[in-house]
């Protein structure tokens, strides 16, 4: 058994290493995406895995069929550049890594939570302008606060018990209310987590009804002492209405590991160009607003997970078996 993954990057090369040793499998590694003018190169291969956020294009699906390939695998939980119609009508089986490290995400939640009600970008400021004074950056100790969960699902639950464990009181809303989340949280409507979290930690997956979840109205629900942290997806908030919000002290900071328009600028090296994108350029002005370049996955433990998930999904849609990952 032969397989090729595409859009590998350095730090997954140990992971994808150690599984080929640990299960005696040949897999070959490029950094190139899955388009038509490699697929050619796929010739000779038994299975594939992607990575990508561009669109795999319509005349890819046959010629993978042609190819003899059995299936499409993608190590990331998002699988919409794939058209699962064109998949399937080519015998395509296609996968994805639904939950590679739930505690990944929610960490960071926790370390920008800390870093706000720490005030640490601010002091990080001043101490660039040789000012070490601490006036007026008193700082709150997590257990006195109240964090809001907004989407308490696989990433929301895990960053709740982590609140929870370190004595804050958390509250959550979500379209569905687990039972298994019920000892460390307590549900209620989206407008009341507004009114009374400390910190709004938004977790929830983007689809029509999350689209600008957070925007003009919902800010102005928040307390003024009160953080907006965003780990899920750009297009939750609206950014337009977060940098009014900001600047009218309406809330007192932001920590954003995802941004609209996210794909023109994070994972770049843009020293010394201009910035493409004016939401950004203002909130990078702010000392209360902390920017991470979508980086909540980027663990040791998630990168692990989506190699080995994935090649153990390849193996067993190969082996003839069903992945209980199978999106089609
Ligand atoms: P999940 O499906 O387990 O949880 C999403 C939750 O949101 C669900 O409980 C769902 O009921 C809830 N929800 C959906 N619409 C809602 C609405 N209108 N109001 C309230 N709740 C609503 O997904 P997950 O695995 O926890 O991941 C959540 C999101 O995190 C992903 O969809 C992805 O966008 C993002 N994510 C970010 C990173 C990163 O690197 N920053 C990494 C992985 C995932």
């Amino acid at each position: 058994m032969k397989i090729l993954m595409m859009s590998v990057r350095d730090d997954e090369k140990a992971a994808i290493e150690g599984w080929a040793k640990r299960n005696n499998i040949q897999i070959d590694t490029v950094d190139w995406e899955l388009h038509p003018d490699h697929v050619s190169e796929l010739v000779g291969y038994d299975g594939i895995v992607i990575q990508q956020r561009s669109k795999v294009e319509a005349e890819v699906y046959p010629a993978l069929k042609a190819a003899g390939i059995k299936q499409i695998t993608t190590r990331t939980a998002g699988f919409d550049v794939i058209d699962l119609d064109a998949a399937r009508k080519n015998n395509l089986i296609v996968t994805n890594v639904p939950a590679y490290s739930p505690r990944s995400v929610a960490e960071l939640a926790l370390a920008h939570t800390m870093r706000l009600i720490r005030k640490l970008e601010i002091f990080d400021a001043r101490a660039a302008k040789q000012d070490f004074r601490w006036a007026g950056l008193q700082a709150a100790e997590i257990h006195s606060l109240t964090v809001g969960i907004i989407g308490a699902g696989r990433i929301g639950g895990t960053t709740a018990k982590i609140f929870n464990a370190l004595g804050a009181k958390v509250i959550a809303h979500d379209l569905v209310e687990r039972e298994e989340l019920k000892p460390f949280v307590t549900y209620m409507k989206k407008e009341e987590v507004l009114q009374n979290a400390d910190v709004i930690c938004l977790h929830v997956d983007l689809n029509p009804s999350t689209f600008n979840l957070i925007g003009k109205d919902e800010l102005a629900l928040m307390k003024p002492t009160a953080y907006l942290v965003n780990e899920c997806r750009g297009p939750v908030v609206d950014t337009d209405a977060l940098i009014e919000a900001l600047e009218q002290k309406e809330i007192a900071g932001a920590a954003l590991d995802t941004l609209t328009g996210e794909e023109n600028f994070f994972n770049f090296n843009l020293e010394n160009k201009e910035l493409p994108s004016q939401q950004l350029i203002k909130l990078r002005k702010m000392d209360n607003v902390i920017l991470t370049p979508h980086v909540g996955f980027f663990t040791n433990i998630a990168v692990q997970n989506m190699v080995d998930i994935s090649l153990d999904d390849v193996v067993m849609i190969l082996d003839g078996k069903k992945s209980e990952h199978q999106v089609s």
